[in-house]
């Protein structure tokens, strides 16, 4: 087949990737083709977040929050207002709802829709449904090959390939994984497709996307028992409005360490609390701050972080909105959803079900819960290496790219460049979203994915145009220099960063 003429090429049409053709095509001068790839059809300018269709998966940030500008954060709010959209019940989305994921799945794909319709003439949007599965450089370009046997050539590549299906958690005996009865991705139609209603499930991990799936059941009228098993017993916190806290934290009195950072945290935790603010809004005045504070922090500390901290930040920051927290209360009060707290230790399956083995916590032995399907709710995998996507392997293979010293993600210069196996930043691969988050933590939400999309638009047509201002990490620093999780303090790009 012969190969499209092409400048950018965009993998990946979730929130990342739909949101740089969109920047593309206002800022761009023509003549500009973009090539916008997607492998699920039905994750077209939706991504997995806001491909479902249930009217009960709602977001977990206000509307006034959500819109896909830095500039315009109520630009959906007004979106949905304009359009007279309602609840499933009726209700008006005001700024204060948390909206269904589907309405957010419509409204960027009208943005998509709308920015292409006014785009000038000479730039162009190509829709591609394929999966890319290997990159070849090719002198100044570089060759997109995909499944379908297709190719195309690009100047540049951005990689937008979001959140990946969680891992298998590791057993001694790991074959029940190979099993019909086990369902490994979550977010597939499959994973509560078929599914009788008497049957007993049983999910493997308690964070948002056991909640979808549990409220979900729910809601459709399943009566069989739902259990989950969770290490800790920790689940998500509900969100409450709240008086905003002022910003705590100003970078040149970031704590160095992590214990210092927990007890200065705690500290305005008690002081917040006693002035009779909301320990919610106390977590939310640390989001402005929550990426340089990452970068600041060495390496061990970060680890540390991961170890002994995260679970309690992530239930305390991803929070659920009320309403579907009163439906994840009302489960657990009725016995629907039994909760166990404890890690898998091994399956038994026989003809008619699974015996999962859960060893409880703190030494208290073994308990044997019966399901007919276990879904793993374990969350994204972000270890790259154990990744089972073809065109990821291919760049750790041809060394293109490298995973991040965390393993959350790959190394990514400061303005979104892809670092190589050598250290070098590329100049023709970018990348932006979840796959950054060793190197900023916070990088998986609207909020901080809008101002990348954004940034990494700037700077590929600034490449693109010849001008490289703003389109190289920092100067002073090599990339290869990367200790501690790669911060790049002071360049254009990692400051923009920081506005979110
Ligand atoms: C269930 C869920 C609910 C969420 N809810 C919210 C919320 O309410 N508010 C919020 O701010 N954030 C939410 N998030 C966070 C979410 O990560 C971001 O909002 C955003 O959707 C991420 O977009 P993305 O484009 O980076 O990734 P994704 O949405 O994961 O999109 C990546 C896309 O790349 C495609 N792709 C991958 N590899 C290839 C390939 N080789 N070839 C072609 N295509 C490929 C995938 O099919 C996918 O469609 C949620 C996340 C999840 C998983």
């Amino acid at each position: 087949m012969p190969s499209l003429p092409s400048d950018i090429a965009i993998v990946g049409a979730g929130f990342s990737g739909t949101l740089v053709a969109v920047h593309l095509m206002r800022r761009a001068e023509p003549p500009l083709s973009i090539h916008l790839i997607e492998r699920h059809p039905r994750q077209w300018a939706r991504g997995v977040a806001y491909s479902t269709s249930a009217p009960v998966h709602v977001l977990n940030v206000r509307a006034a929050n959500m819109g896909a500008f830095a500039d315009d954060p109520g630009h959906f709010l007004r979106w949905a207002q304009q359009a007279n959209v309602l609840w499933p019940g009726g209700r008006e989305i005001t700024a204060d709802s948390f909206a269904p994921r589907t309405l957010y799945g419509d409204y960027l794909t009208a943005v998509l829709k709308e920015t292409t319709a006014v785009a000038g003439s000479g730039i162009h949007l190509n829709r591609l449904i394929d999966e890319v599965i290997s990159l070849r450089p090719d002198g100044e370009r570089t060759e997109v090959r995909c499944k379908s046997g297709r190719s195309l050539c690009a100047q540049r590549v951005v990689l937008a390939l979001g959140n990946f299906p969680p891992g298998d958690p590791l057993l001694q005996d790991s074959t029940f994984y190979a099993s019909p009865r086990y369902f490994a991705n979550p977010w597939s139609i499959d994973a509560l497709k078929d599914l009788p209603p008497d049957s007993s499930v049983a999910f493997i991990g308690s964070g948002l996307t056991m909640v979808d799936l549990a409220i979900a059941l729910a809601e459709e009228g399943h009566r069989g028992p739902m259990h989950v098993v969770s290490r800790r017993g920790l689940y998500p916190r509900i969100h409450q409005a709240a008086a905003p806290y002022p910003a705590f934290l100003e970078p040149e009195s970031f704590p160095a360490t992590l214990r210092q950072l927990v007890r200065r945290v705690r500290r305005e935790l008690h002081a917040a609390g006693a002035q009779g603010y909301d320990w919610r809004a106390v977590i939310d005045a640390l989001r402005p701050a929550t990426q340089t504070l990452w970068r600041v922090l060495p390496l061990v500390e970060q680890r540390r972080f991961l170890r002994h901290v995260r679970c309690y930040w992530d239930v305390h920051r991803h929070r659920i909105a009320r309403e579907i927290g009163e439906k994840l209360d009302e489960l657990f009060a009725s016995g629907r959803l039994a909760p166990h707290t404890g890690s898998v230790h091994a399956y038994r399956e026989d003809d008619h079900g699974v015996d999962i083995l859960v060893r409880k916590r703190c030494g208290e032995g073994f308990e044997v819960i019966r399901a007919e399907r276990v879904i793993n709710c374990s969350g994204p995998q972000c270890n790259y290496r154990k990744l089972k996507h073809p065109l990821v392997t291919n760049l750790l293979e041809q060394g293109l790219a490298r995973p991040d010293p965390l393993a959350l993600g790959l190394d990514v210069a400061a303005d979104g460049a892809l670092v190589d196996g050598s250290g070098q930043p590329s100049s023709r691969l970018y990348t932006l979203g979840p796959v950054q988050k060793g190197m900023l933590w916070e990088t998986i939400a609207v909020p901080e994915l809008r101002v990348q999309a954004s940034a990494l638009a700037k700077v590929l047509l600034a490449e693109r145009e010849g001008d490289d201002a703003g389109a190289h990490v920092d100067a002073g620093r090599s990339v290869g220099d990367n200790t501690h999780g790669g911060t790049h303090a002071g360049s254009k790009v990692s400051n923009d960063r920081q506005k979110v």
